[in-house]
């Protein structure tokens, strides 16, 4: 039996965020998470995965995966650095580089690892960390683990920024500071202003890294942000998932070759965490190639994204200014953005609310993610679905 105060604490906590609308209700898929999905016996067109490109259902990878499982098996055993690391991981970590276009790369169980291992295996209680405020979770937990004193800019606002630098530099209290941004938001879909972050950062000495989770496999022909603005060369670390456009699971850093050996001596995920299973890292290999030699799911996506966009925007939503396929709906009431998932659902569509604490409070919405998968007609159908719910709730 638990502890009263534990119970207290839990039944005080978890009947408060019912009563706010805050309370997340989990609804298992019954097989892929495809452009349509099965929950409860109902099929449903399918606006909430970060499958990009379809890739996490794509019979390339699964084949990869059943034919990697049956050579080296279902674990890797180890750790990266007793003997975890399979000829596998390495070859995957040379692919990688080659598609980001940087001297090395090291890849970990999951883009959150990532931000845990990276960040704090390089800045300490010495340094100061300059991070955009809207920069995701992981990136937050990230800074609070190396101890670094982190100093908030106001999102995407390059004067504030500019400020801020030249103040910590100023001070003379730190031997390291770092710029932290995600490349693209994944809450509203923009993307962060690389050319200036770099100009401001080589101004100041500043240490550069970017979380580029959203923006692999979407801008620069799938290599991302940094290779969009056309920085490559310029950024220190370009952190991503594998667990989004890429289809599979994991995270990964790339840059300098002496960047990775650090990052492989001292990232204590590296060092602590079973390495990532074959099958997985044999499906990421298969992604990447695809991504590197066709275009045609990115190009896709893109129409798809521009199409939702385009019509839900019509219909007198507030599509926020995305410049990504990421088409938000932006409701701001909790209860109501609820409500309005709800009567989605309802009508055939998932289409999860987004509320407090993964969005500031008032600014609840539903993040609409179309992928390459999409066929036009299903998004035809989601746009009528949204014309009759939001003029039931009179949200249009
Ligand atoms: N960084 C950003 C910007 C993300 O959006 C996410 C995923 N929500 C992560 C890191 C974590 O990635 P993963 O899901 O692979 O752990």
């Amino acid at each position: 039996m638990s502890s009263h105060s534990l119970e207290q604490f839990l039944t005080e906590n978890i009947e408060d965020l019912k009563s706010k609308g805050l309370y997340n209700v989990i609804d298992p898929l019954q097989g892929p998470n495809g452009p349509t999905i099965d929950i409860e016996g109902k099929s449903l067109i399918n606006l909430s995965s970060n499958n990009y490109l379809g890739l996490a259902t794509d019979n390339r990878l699964v084949d990869a995966s059943i034919e990697a499982a049956k050579k080296y098996g279902a674990g890797a055993g180890a750790v990266r650095t007793i003997n975890g690391t399979m000829d596998l991981h390495l070859e995957l970590e040379h692919k990688l580089a080659e598609f980001k276009h940087t001297e090395a790369v090291i890849t970990y169980q999951s883009g959150f690892n990532c931000n845990m291992a990276a960040i704090s295996a390089v800045m300490d209680k010495n340094d100061a960390i300059l991070s955009d405020e809207l920069n995701h979770a992981s990136i937050i937990d990230g800074c609070r683990l190396s101890r670094a004193k982190t100093i908030r800019f106001k999102h995407s606002d390059m004067e504030d920024l500019r400020a801020q630098a030249k103040a910590a530099k100023e001070s003379g209290l730190y031997n390291k500071i770092m710029v932290i941004t995600d490349g693209v938001f994944s809450m509203d879909g923009d993307i962060a202003k690389l050319p200036e972050i770099v100009q401001i950062a080589e101004e100041f000495d500043l240490i550069t890294y970017v979380d580029d989770a959203h923006g692999s496999g979407v801008l620069g022909q799938g290599a991302g942000t940094v290779k969009h603005f056309g920085l490559s060369d310029r950024i220190d670390f370009q952190i991503g998932t594998l667990s989004k456009a890429i289809g599979v699971v994991g995270g990964y850093v790339a840059g300098s070759t002496k960047l990775i050996e650090w990052l492989k001596l001292r990232s204590r995920p590296f060092l602590f965490s079973t390495a990532m299973p074959p099958a997985s890292v044999a499906a990421i290999i298969a992604s990447v190639d695809i991504l590197m030699n066709d275009q045609t799911l990115i190009k896709k996506l893109w129409e798809n994204g521009d199409f939702l966009k385009s019509e839900l925007k019509k219909l007198g939503f507030d599509v926020g200014h995305s410049e990504t396929p990421i088409t938000p709906c932006i409701i701001g009431d909790e209860v109501k953005t609820q409500e309005f998932s709800k009567r989605l659902y309802e009508e055939g569509v998932y289409a999860k609310a987004i509320v407090f604490p993964t969005v500031p409070k008032g600014t609840g919405r539903i993040r609409n993610m179309p992928t390459a998968a999409h066929s036009r007609e299903m998004l035809e159908q989601v746009v009528s679905v949204y014309e009759k719910v939001g003029k039931e709730l009179g949200i249009i």
